[in-house]
């Protein structure tokens, strides 16, 4: 048998992970011909013909579902049915489109207000009519947001030049398997969603051949992908194994050794993670909202964000959950947004983008404001860099409560605080009179402070520390008494904690798979970052 070929590459998650190859395709945009049912052009948004194929298709699951139901059903499908038929919606979409909105927001208004139409109505008949039409709002959402790119067979290890996070979250990591990157980055996305399910990847192998089912083997732990054409490998490790050496997994939250408590949280990216939140976790310190969309009609689908938050927070229970609002634009791309005309030229990401593209920031303002009564919400606003900006979104966050009361809808106003991860704004902390909290982001700060690009951080980031623990511990002084944690991949480094807690740090969010490294070093250190006598 030929010898095993071991390649050199970086680690970007850790353990070990063994199965057949699943050789990906180079990263484009799916074709309607190989997602099949899905909208033309859907994942790029699409025009009016986009539209016109969702209607078909969402019709089309109507029908299906009408077959056999009772009769009470039937009147009901039949009525929005006809509702998806009918031309007088069918042109009122157009006519928002001719006005240079986008197709999926032209639909999303022209379907609110009928909505509200019958909303306002005085026989009880109509008023009860408003939630077919919601319903089928969302199912044509559903069809433009189109079907998930094909899935790859459990247990495999993925081969290819990058991996989109939405094919990571769509896939299912229990089975065991990981991921081997030709290119890649340590500090992408998918890098950190793969340590926060202790998925095993590496990156930067190169390209190599491999022939798909072909045993490989990726070594996250020494950086390595081993190739054995024809012959066995070792079995896959237990899937989503925690590292060893949680030596306080008691429900209460660990001190320092001389005895200060220290809040530890946890990241999420997946909605599922929330499995991971134990007693002893202080709650959820970022919750990435942006991983739970996969396309711009996600973004304008309310119910199907208000179903993702709350099932977060009633699993949190009376813990605290922190929900990020969406970071998407710059290098967190989502399907259809450069098609939105306010965004094509300028590229904003973040809370920049969220003010510039409104509709996007009222859906979800709406769905963060209605989970809010099913647990203890707060909700955090991205890329934040001046005081304004966190005014302006407070104020759509007001007129959004104003109009849910209209409606009578159960809602309830979050505490909102804001990541601080431009170096503009750790600076200037003292000038967000408004932020109700502040969140370090260690990644875009380091990113920010030290001029690197995200792929190029992991490179700078232990040149650049000196620099963002300096400017972290100014900028705790400035937040002025007001809550302030940290939720950066810093805070997972238990060779950064005793800087972190020289810094004033006290409230730590990690991914889960970080919390027990960071758990013990807590105990073995002072508040002050000095090892406690006898470690
Ligand atoms: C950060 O920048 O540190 C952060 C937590 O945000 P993200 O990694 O999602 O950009
Ligand atoms: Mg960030």
């Amino acid at each position: 048998m030929a010898e095993p070929l071991r390649l050199k590459a970086k680690s970007a998650s850790p353990g070990i992970a063994s199965g057949p190859a699943f050789l990906a395709e180079e990263p484009k945009a799916p074709s309607a011909a190989e997602r099949p049912g899905a909208a033309p052009a859907s994942r790029a948004v699409g025009g009016y013909s986009a539209l016109e194929k969702a209607i078909d298709i969402s019709i089309g699951e109507l029908e299906h579902l009408a077959e056999g139901t009772d009769a009470e059903s039937r009147d009901i499908i039949d009525f929005q049915i006809e509702v998806l038929r009918d031309p007088t919606i069918a042109e009122a979409t157009g006519a928002r489109m001719q006005a240079d909105e986008n197709v999926v927001f032209a639909w999303v208004a022209t379907l609110d207000a009928y909505i509200g139409e019958l909303e306002a109505a005085d026989e009880e008949q109509m008023r009860a009519r408003a939630v077919d039409i919601l319903d089928i709002k969302n199912r044509v959402l559903g069809a433009l947001a189109g079907t998930p790119i094909a899935d790859f067979p459990p247990g495999s290890v993925f081969v290819g030049k990058d991996m989109e996070p939405s094919r990571f979250l769509a896939h299912d990591w229990s089975k065991g398997g990981g991921i081997a990157l030709f290119a890649g980055s340590t500090a992408g996305h998918v890098a950190l969603l793969a340590r926060a399910k202790s998925v095993p990847m590496v990156v930067g192998t190169g390209r190599f051949s491999a022939v798909d089912g072909d045993p490989v083997r990726v070594d996250g732990d020494a950086g390595a992908v081993v190739l054995q054409a024809g012959g066995m490998l070792s079995p896959p490790l237990a899937p989503a194994q925690m590292p060893a050496g949680d030596t306080q997994t008691s429900g209460s939250e660990p001190r320092t050794a001389d005895g200060v408590p220290i809040l530890l949280s946890i990241n999420i990216n997946d909605p599922a993670e929330i499995d991971a939140l134990d007693p002893a976790t202080a709650g959820v310190g970022l919750m990435r909202s942006e991983f739970s969309v996969t396309s711009v009609a996600d973004a304008a689908n309310e119910e199907r964000q208000l179903a993702i938050y709350r099932r977060v927070l009633e699993q949190a229970g009376d813990r605290p959950v922190i929900i990020r609002m969406l970071d998407i634009g710059g290098d967190k791309p989502l399907a259809g947004l450069a098609d939105l005309p306010a965004l094509s030229a300028s590229g904003p990401r973040g809370i920049r983008l969220l003010l510039a593209q409104p509709e996007i920031a009222r859906v979800q303002a709406r769905a963060l404001l209605r989970a809010a009564v099913f647990g203890r919400l707060s909700v955090m606003l991205p890329m934040v860099t001046f005081p304004d900006e966190v005014d302006r979104m407070r104020e759509l966050f007001r007129e959004e409560a104003e109009k849910l009361g209209r409606r009578a809808m159960p809602h309830r106003m979050p505490p909102i605080g804001m990541m601080v991860e431009v170096p503009a704004a750790a600076l200037m902390l003292d000038t967000f009179g408004s932020a109700a909290f502040f969140s370090f982001g260690t990644n875009d700060l380091t990113q920010y402070l030290a001029a690197s690009t995200r792929d190029d951080i992991e490179a700078d980031a232990g040149k650049a520390a000196p620099a963002v623990l300096r400017l972290l511990a100014q900028a705790v002084k400035l937040a002025a008494g007001k809550p302030v944690s940290i939720c950066g991949d810093m805070a997972g480094n238990p060779s950064y904690l005793p800087g972190l807690l020289a810094a004033g740090l006290r409230h730590f969010s990690v991914a889960p798979a970080r919390r027990p490294a960071i758990r013990s070093a807590i105990i073995g250190l002072n508040a002050d970052g000095t090892r406690a006598a006898g470690e």
